[in-house]
């Protein structure tokens, strides 16, 4: 017998919203036993069914939805379908904009909550998020498999979040072939070396992918400065466009000597670009002390919350690398500037562009907006989905 979560009475009205989350205060009592991760059905006070969902007992969010449909059962089947239907989207998007590397499952938006599986050319990396996610893991790999037999299959499940949920890290391969030291994958045309078993996330910021491409408008001629650049995306996507020069920043060493292979790669200058391996927050002040000037700068620092209570000094964070970076632009210069703290709202970060801007002494016009690339969609009934956010800054 499936056990059963019944809600307090109230509690079911994000649940008829189809918000996929049960938060622990929202539950009455649990009739019936469930394992970590078992699929439980959700009810209300007065016994009503709700949904189907993976329960997390460790966790605030003490289930996650798999599916408002009474009749469907959690099994390889429904996970072909949900992987099946994600893969429609993604697969246009690949046509369209010439990639073989995208987010295939981004969880919650696509109806599989705690489970993100990224595509990069031939290799499904797999991070199960969540007990539910990591409970199914047989049979989520299983219909992976179906789906993509021509991929190979390699988890990176060494994400910080698993012990919320009461989870070990793993990480490892699973099916198919090893995936080699550095992978080239083609995004808008362009092709990239990913590291699947070491690098960041699940190897790459595929979330990046449109802002990169959007880059290259902004370049042509320019002196580019590329803060936190990773293995340099956003490099190559400047020589692209055309730019005069560019300088990627970032504290890893590891990161620049990929980003410095990128650019070969591609065949691009190697001349016009260069790799600086130092703390942004102290290079933008060094080179406002020295009087550089830039045309194009780049700011995609990484995640500065991870909790509320970060939130403050996160924002004085992002607050001093903005102002110090339109300080450092040459007049009509532009910043294109990130933030991809869940926390941190579109109208939050606008609001720091506009302090920044009122302390570099500098008038500032939102000329566009950025977000997450397509294949990372967002829900309309979970728009906690949107993470990663940006503003083009037109600097005068
Ligand atoms: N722009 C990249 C992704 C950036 S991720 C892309 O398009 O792929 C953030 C990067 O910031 C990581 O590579 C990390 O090594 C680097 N980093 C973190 N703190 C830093 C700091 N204080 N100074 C410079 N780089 C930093």
């Amino acid at each position: 017998m499936t056990a059963r979560l019944i809600l307090s009475r109230g509690r079911e009205k994000s649940l008829l919203r189809r918000h996929p989350w049960v938060f622990s205060g929202a539950i009455s009592r649990i009739e019936g036993n469930a394992i970590s991760g078992e699929t439980v059905d959700v009810c209300d006070h007065k016994g009503q069914w709700l949904a189907r969902a993976a329960y997390s007992p460790q966790s605030q969010i003490r289930a996650r939805v798999w599916t408002w449909q009474a009749d469907e059962n959690i099994d390889i089947e429904f996970f072909v379908r949900r992987i099946k239907k994600a893969g429609q989207w993604r697969e246009w998007l690949a046509r369209t904009d010439d990639l073989d590397s995208y987010r295939l499952i981004a969880g919650e938006s696509d109806g599989l909550p705690g489970i993100t599986i990224d595509k990069f050319a031939g290799y499904l990396v797999v991070q199960l998020l969540s007990a539910g996610a990591e409970y199914q893991r047989p049979a989520l790999i299983t219909a992976l498999q179906q789906c993509y037999p021509e991929c190979s299959v390699y988890d990176r499940s060494d994400v910080s979040v698993r012990k919320k949920e009461g989870l070990p890290l793993t990480q490892g391969f699973i099916s198919g072939q090893q995936p080699p030291e550095l992978l080239p994958i083609t995004e808008h045309g362009m092709k990239l070396l990913v590291n699947i078993k070491e690098g960041h996330k699940t190897g790459y910021y595929l979330d990046q992918r449109d802002s990169r491409f959007a880059l290259r408008r902004y370049s042509k001629d320019a002196r580019v400065l590329n803060c936190f650049s990773y293995t340099g995306g956003f490099a190559v996507s400047a020589l692209l466009g055309g730019c005069k020069e560019v300088i990627s920043v970032d504290t890893s060493e590891a990161a620049l000597d990929v980003a410095r292979q990128n650019v070969e790669l591609n065949n691009l200058p190697g001349d016009k670009a260069q790799y600086i391996r130092d703390d942004v927050f102290k290079l933008l002040r060094t080179y406002r002390d020295t009087g550089e000037k830039f045309d194009v700068i780049v700011m995609d620092p990484p995640k500065f919350v991870e909790n509320k209570n970060q939130l403050t000094g996160a924002c004085r964070g992002y607050k001093d690398i903005n102002m110090l970076a339109m300080q450092l632009l040459n007049p009509g210069g532009i910043l294109l500037t990130f933030s991809c703290s869940g926390l941190m709202t579109v109208e939050l970060f606008q609001k720091i562009i506009a302090d920044a801007a009122l302390d570099a002494g500098k008038t500032v016009q939102l000329v566009d907006q950025l977000r997450q690339a397509a294949d990372h969609p967002v829900i309309s009934t979970y728009p906690e989905g949107l993470y990663l956010k940006g503003f083009v800054c037109y600097v005068e």
